[in-house]
């Protein structure tokens, strides 16, 4: 019998295939005393986990190298290392023959072990390698019980994972296997995998609550991505119009494709900017599927995260200038790091001060300005950059002006820093910032004279405005880009950067969704950084759109209070030339 089930679609798309479900895995390793004549066979057994637990990264590292940055596979070679280490292999089998006991719990005793000496290092760095160390021991026990080929390798092809939660490197991996789709059970819109997520372009449903106790292993699932629902083994009826469905958006994507390298240019002739989004260089791969374009918003973090802690000058540098080579002169606008609330780094998850309330807290230019000299190499970093191409420097979460002079000083000595070495920089880098809190909106003139640019992010703006936890997702019913008083504030800042002559770009995920493109042209919008799957349907938009009958429209819906009034007004908008 057919089941629908739903939650909240992040990634649109229609997937449909058999279902993964992802345990949260819990091993036994209770201790059993093994006689004299079985420690031998038991030493062997553990060696050949650990065999088997090598061969498994081996594998997954050749499978990706191909296709994945650098960053990335530091994860597994971290955990090669570890593996190779004899402080696993020869401590596990002193204590198998010590305490005449099973490798599940010889193993358990020198994993605990590791994780007390990494956690009393004084180096905050190191102190965050232990959990590599319980990665390390969940993965040889998952091979000696049996269970782990459950996690590697092919067997993600073409399935529909439902997990708990799904860490920004489990996507990715997930991705290289060739996944169909993605379920968790918590998560919102806009946490960082649902980005990630739509960024790939796998259809992605967040915030099921019970997915793994509602879908079994193996059960035929249809997850559409853009409303939400699943349907849990569908009758034939259904699965033969969702695969007619998953034709139609492949046939949609072809004609689309006639769109790429073509100028986004209105009915009534007016250019409009249209870039995309990436977390790391390589995505700059994925833009290029779609069209020959620049990139409005580079979210600096992931290079942070990948590392667990904050890079060095080199580190920043190599990556930016990949990212500018790949972009061939096009624009490449580098957004300094915004870690904190959803975006974290294990060490300060482990050792910061708990922030009762993290996307108010020390997060994005607040931590930057507070570690100057962490902040310094990524600034130096961005400025050599510029000497390979066009790159534009945005600040993110800037709620004063003060804090906008204290980041225009410190570019200034990294810019004198430079020339003092006779290190080449773009000496005219634009410098923007982003708009992404009331307060800043509201002061989005002041701002606009001192910079050369803004970017509307409406992520955190509508998080802020409306008091609503972008991650939470029971509150996520109140998250709404049309509520009147967000539009407001995205209609000042438009005008804030016409006043003062600067562009203003949105490349918060409003300016992704389909259903706003029309509403933001008509408030003046020219510039729009988006996911790169909807790069060609959004032009697809602009150069169907007269933004003289735009602007008459949009003029009237900003008078309107009521929620419900100005969706049906911008639905409306979908019928005018
Ligand atoms: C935003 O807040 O809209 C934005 C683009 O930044 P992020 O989603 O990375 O916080
Ligand atoms: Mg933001």
């Amino acid at each position: 019998m057919s089941i629908f089930i739903s939650g909240i679609g992040v990634s649109k798309g229609i997937a449909i295939g058999n279902a993964f479900v992802l345990a949260r895995e819990q091993f036994d390793a209770t201790q059993i005393t093994l006689p004299d004549s079985e420690i031998n066979a038991e030493i062997q057994r553990f060696k050949e986990a650990l065999a088997q637990a090598n061969k498994q990264l081996h594998d997954i590292k050749q499978k990706i190298a191909k296709n994945t940055a650098n960053d990335i596979l530091v994860f597994i070679d971290t955990h090669l290392l570890m593996l190779e280490d004899p402080a696993f292999d020869e401590g596990t089998i002193a204590n198998i023959k010590e305490y005449s006991c099973n490798a599940e719990w010889a193993l358990q005793m020198q994993g605990d072990r590791l994780v007390q000496v990494f956690d009393e290092m004084e180096d905050p760095y190191l102190r965050t390698r232990k959990d590599d160390v319980l990665h390390v021991v969940k993965r040889i026990q998952s091979c000696l019980a049996g269970t782990a080929q459950d996690h590697d390798g092919h067997l993600y092809k073409g399935k529909i994972i439902v997990a708990d939660d799904l860490t920004p490197a489990d996507t990715i991996m997930m991705k290289h296997q060739k996944v169909a789709g993605f379920i968790t059970e918590y998560g919102g819109p806009l946490s960082h995998t649902a980005i990630l997520a739509r960024n790939l372009g796998i259809p992605a449903i967040v915030g099921l609550h019970h997915a793994r106790q509602l879908i079994h292993r193996d059960e035929v699932l249809v997850v559409d991505g853009l409303s939400g629902f699943v349907i849990n083994s569908p009758d034939k009826k259904s699965l033969k119009y969702y695969r007619a469905v998953k034709r139609d958006e492949s046939a949609k994507r072809d004609l689309l494709s006639d769109l790429s390298g073509k100028p986004a240019i209105t009915l009534d002739n007016k250019q409009i900017t249209l870039h995309g989004n990436i977390d790391r260089p390589s995505d700059i791969r994925i833009i290029k599927k779609y069209d020959d374009t620049g990139v409005g918003l580079y979210r600096t973090e992931m290079l942070f995260i990948q590392l667990n802690q904050w890079p060095d000058q080199k580190t920043h540098f190599n990556t930016y200038k990949r990212a500018v080579k790949a972009l061939n002169g096009k624009p490449l606008t580098i957004r300094t790091m915004d870690l904190g609330a959803d975006k974290e780094i294990q060490e300060t998850i482990d050792h910061g001060p708990m922030a009762h309330n993290p996307a108010m807290g020390l997060r994005a230019i607040r931590r930057c300005l507070k570690e100057p000299q962490d902040f310094m190499p990524q600034l130096l970093a961005i400025l050599r950059a510029s000497a390979f191409g066009p790159v534009r420097l945005m600040i993110p979460m800037l709620t004063n002006i003060e804090e906008l002079d204290q980041v225009l000083k410190l570019i200034e000595e990294a810019k004198q820093l430079l020339t003092k070495k006779n290190i080449a920089f773009d000496k005219k880098m634009p410098v923007g910032a982003m708009i992404e809190v009331p307060a800043a909106a509201l002061a989005a003139d002041a701002f606009a004279k001192k910079l050369d640019f803004l970017s509307i992010g409406t992520n955190d703006l509508i998080q802020y405005t409306l008091a609503i936890d972008r991650i939470d997702d029971e509150v996520n019913y109140l998250f709404n880009p049309l509520n009147p008083a967000v539009l407001k504030l995205i209609h000042m800042t438009i005008e804030a950067g016409k006043k003062a002559n600067i562009p203003v770009s949105m490349c918060g995920e409003m300016a992704s969704d389909t259903q706003y493109t029309r509403l933001l042209l008509g408030m003046g919008l020219e510039y729009f950084s988006v996911q790169a799957n909807t790069l060609l349907e959004i032009k697809h938009i602009i150069i169907n759109s007269t933004l003289k009958n735009l602007q008459a429209e949009t003029k009237s819906i900003l008078q309107i209070y009521d929620s419900h009034e100005i969706k049906s007004r911008v639905q409306q908008l979908v019928n005018l030339l």
